[in-house]
């Protein structure tokens, strides 16, 4: 399996990269829905701190203006100067109240400033109009008070019977001229003076027809009706001025009234268009939070979806793929054989790798380290420990199968002798070379050539009998001897000799290997008795 052709890629990333963007998705969201929440909390003041306020003061300036309509109509219709000046006050008085109103704030303030101040001008006329009418009226009052006195003046005079028909004329006279004080309208009030000029003049013409001393009397009466009818300041002029006066106030009255009407229209207006326009704006926002809602559904939506490909992706790609690997590493075994862990080039794949590398690693010192452990350094052939469970096992497997089994011990003879003229290191090759001979002579492959300990060497041979084994003994020994090593010290001969004790087991003997060795020993000890460079077996 080429593992590494595969395109490599990272779940560590991939996994890093999504939650990412599931953040980034969330983090949307929130600025999402805080913004909207900040434009409904906008709306909801905006509509508290002026779209409410501003029709609650709409309706109290309606209040006020009804109030100031009653006040002008008062001061219009005023019939004294207190009742004038007191409607005038509270006009003052309403118009200042509707100023300082809060409704000024959300409408265009300075415009209805203006506006305010046209009313308060007006007013202010209408007032000077009906303060110089009451004057009028007043001062025309005291014309009829001396009309009333020249009538009653000039009926001193009818005593005379003389003086009767001028006194009569007078009458009448008086009588016309005290009833264009009741006229209202000017053209009938000029018809009517017209009318009068003529009758007056004929009263002077009667003067003539009066008694001597009465006649200067009524020449100074009719010399009174006649400035009060003609004089600039006489009772026509007054009622023509008064009536030119009612028509000016009437007229101002009714523009005052169209101003202040228009004032709490437009106040009206202004708080019901700020209150529509909010309205249209909250109906936009709502509709764009609704929008918005569906947005965020969608973002929401895709963000779970995410989540749950992430939990899918994790549990299988991940989460399974470490189970596996980690019952793989508690079972000690390596990877290769498993697609499922090289299912991705990924991080897990690397481990699974490492781990294989690894375990052959350790399997491979495990090996190394077990043939250490069986092996003698020095020579390179099986060591006493491992010499001890093999004999075990194969004494185990002898009486198990009744097959024969023998041993051989082996002591280099003199051996101290020649360490002590070749020195130690000589020595070592020669127990090298004696373990490599005897290593060589015996080819089976079930066979076991061991170091026992120091210069003595053993070997187990598996179905042999003792006398076989006597004889590869001896093979062994000439063995040794061909390899023709001198040794100088040697009593025996002037070569590194061996002496051999063999021992062994026939099928269906009892024995442990205690005895056997036991035995091995005792006909080695003999051999050395019997002058070394021999082999003895000793049968149990
Ligand atoms: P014998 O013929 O009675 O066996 O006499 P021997 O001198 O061989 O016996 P002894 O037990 O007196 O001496 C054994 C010597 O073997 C002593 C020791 O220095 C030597 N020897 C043991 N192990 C080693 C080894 O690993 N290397 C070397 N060079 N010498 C060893
Ligand atoms: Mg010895
Ligand atoms: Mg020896």
């Amino acid at each position: 399996m080429n593992l590494l052709s595969k395109r490599y890629y990272s779940s560590a990333r991939l996994l890093f990269v999504s939650l990412l963007f599931i953040l980034l998705l969330f983090i949307l969201l929130s600025l999402l829905f805080y913004q909207r929440l900040q434009q409904a909390q906008n709306i909801v003041s905006t509509v508290a701190e002026q779209a409410v306020p501003s029709v609650l003061e709409a309706s109290k300036v309606d209040d006020q203006v009804k109030e100031l309509n009653l006040q002008s109509e008062l001061l219009r219709n005023a019939i004294s100067q207190a009742a004038r000046a007191q409607a005038y006050q509270k006009i003052g008085q309403i118009i200042i109240q509707i100023g300082s109103l809060d409704h000024q704030r959300y409408v265009q303030h300075q415009y209805q400033q203006q506006r305010l101040q046209l009313i308060a001008d007006e007013a202010f006329s209408l007032n000077s109009l009906i303060t110089e009418r009451l004057v009028l009226q007043q001062r025309s009052r005291q014309w009829l008070v001396k009309l009333d006195k020249l009538q009653a003046e000039s009926l001193m005079l009818a005593q005379k019977p003389a003086n009767q028909r001028w006194v009569l004329h007078y009458a009448g006279l008086l009588r016309d001229t005290t009833a264009l004080f009741s006229i209202d309208r000017l053209y009938n009030l000029r018809q009517a003076s017209k009318e009068l000029s003529p009758v007056l003049a004929e009263n002077q013409q009667l003067l003539t027809t009066l008694a001597a001393p009465e006649q200067a009397v009524a020449s100074e009466l009719f010399r009174q009706l006649d400035s009060a009818f003609n004089a600039d300041d006489g009772l026509l002029a007054l009622r023509q001025a008064e009536l030119g006066n009612i028509a000016r106030a009437t007229g101002k009255a009714n523009f005052l009234r169209s101003l202040v009407t228009d004032y709490a229209s437009e106040t009206e207006l202004n708080a019901y268009q700020s209150a529509a326009s909010l309205m249209e704006l909250s109906q936009q926002s709502s509709a764009a939070l609704i929008r918005h809602n569906q947005l965020g559904i969608l973002l929401a939506v895709m963000a779970i979806l995410l989540l749950l490909a992430i939990m899918y992706y994790t549990q299988k790609r991940v989460i399974q793929r470490l189970k596996i690997l980690n019952q793989k590493v508690q079972a000690g075994a390596g990877f290769d054989d498993d697609g499922r862990l090289f299912s991705s080039n990924d991080e897990i794949a690397d481990i699974a790798r490492s781990f294989t590398q690894y375990s052959k690693t350790v399997a491979a010192q495990q090996t190394a380290l077990e043939r250490q452990s069986l092996t003698d350094g020095l020579t390179g052939i099986a060591n006493r420990r491992h010499f001890d469970s093999q004999l075990q096992s194969s004494v185990a497997m002898a009486k198990r199968m009744k097959q024969p089994l023998a041993m051989i011990l082996l002591d280099v003879d003199h051996f101290k002798a020649y360490n002590d003229s070749y020195g130690h290191l000589a020595g070592d090759d020669t127990l090298k070379a004696i373990a490599d001979t005897l290593a060589a002579s015996l080819q089976r492959k079930i066979d076991l050539v061991a170091r026992y300990g120091g210069e003595e060497f053993a070997c187990i041979l598996p179905n042999t009998h003792p006398e076989q084994a006597h004889i590869m003994a001896e093979q062994l020994r000439l063995d040794v001897m061909a390899l023709e090593l001198p040794h100088q010290a040697s009593p025996t001969v002037n070569l590194v000799t061996i002496s051999l004790g063999v021992a062994g087991l026939l099928p269906g003997q009892d024995l442990n290997e205690k005895v056997l060795l036991n035995q091995a020993d005792k006909a080695l000890y003999q051999a050395k008795q019997q002058g070394r460079n021999c082999s003895v077996l000793l049968s149990i």
